[in-house]
């Protein structure tokens, strides 16, 4: 199934890993704040408004040119500082199980529970809404949800008609750029599916998706973008 149809893929608990840069930092800046009864999600807010910090974040921005930024609910990822915390090396494809509008609206409800990076229309606009240095709920697994992109599709996995040219291509062109901004390998050991996914009981992207062709037009894609670097990934957009 989809991802749409449940919130099984929120996460609970605290961080796996110990005390880190990010947390040693709250812990000393905002000591005086009570920091014991803020949630996390405050924690990380507050974090990186603190002078000195890693990454700088600015409204709006977007990690892939020509996406348009449109926000998933806070409760639907989680703050990181990626790859510096946690290394990028999996892109994880999924299928939206409904439409591009239901996608961005369940995304953007807190409490959906989860929510992908991207989400790629059938006339092959995507839409950004949740940062790549950031952590989003797509995989239904706590490591993977850590070491991935998530990219939705909109669409339906038993009908092959929902993956249009136009899909592929745009897809295909965010997936290169992914790699080429972590130096992951164009290839299905790191470009997966969310079936793949250890212990999911998600069937997308589905028997329709055509892996061969899709890897073949990430990997033309990423050799255009390194032939001519400063060439815009979608003519006429912004
Ligand atoms: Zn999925």
């Amino acid at each position: 199934m989809g991802d749409v149809s449940g919130s099984d893929d929120s996460e609970a608990g605290a961080p796996r890993r110990g005390p880190g840069r990010r947390a040693l930092l709250i812990g000393g800046a905002a000591a005086g704040l009570g920091v014991a009864v803020l949630a996390r999600d405050e924690l990380g807010r507050l974090w990186w408004r603190l002078p000195g910090t890693v990454k700088k974040r600015t409204e709006g921005e977007v990690d892939a040119p020509g996406a348009q930024w449109t926000a998933a609910s806070s409760a639907n990822w989680r703050r990181a500082d990626r790859p510096s915390d946690y290394e990028i090396d999996r892109v994880v494809i999924h299928v939206v199980q409904g439409g591009y509008a239901t996608a961005l609206k369940v995304f953007k409800d807190p409490g959906h529970g989860a929510a992908a990076h991207y989400v790629v229309r059938k006339d092959g606009h995507v839409a950004q809404m949740i940062r790549e240095l950031d952590v989003a709920y797509h995989a239904g697994d706590r490591s993977m949800n850590e070491r991935s992109v998530g990219i939705e599709h909109e669409g339906f996995v038993d009908r092959e008609e929902s993956f249009t040219d136009a899909m592929y291509a745009a897809s295909a062109r965010l997936t290169a750029g992914v790699c080429e901004r972590y130096g992951i390998p164009v290839d299905r050991e790191h470009i997966i599916g969310h079936v793949e996914v250890e212990g999911t009981d998600h069937t997308d992207p589905g028997p329709h998706w055509d892996w061969d062709r899709y890897l073949r037009l990430v990997r033309t894609s990423r050799a255009r973008a390194r032939a001519n670097p400063r060439a815009s990934p979608e003519p006429g957009r912004t």
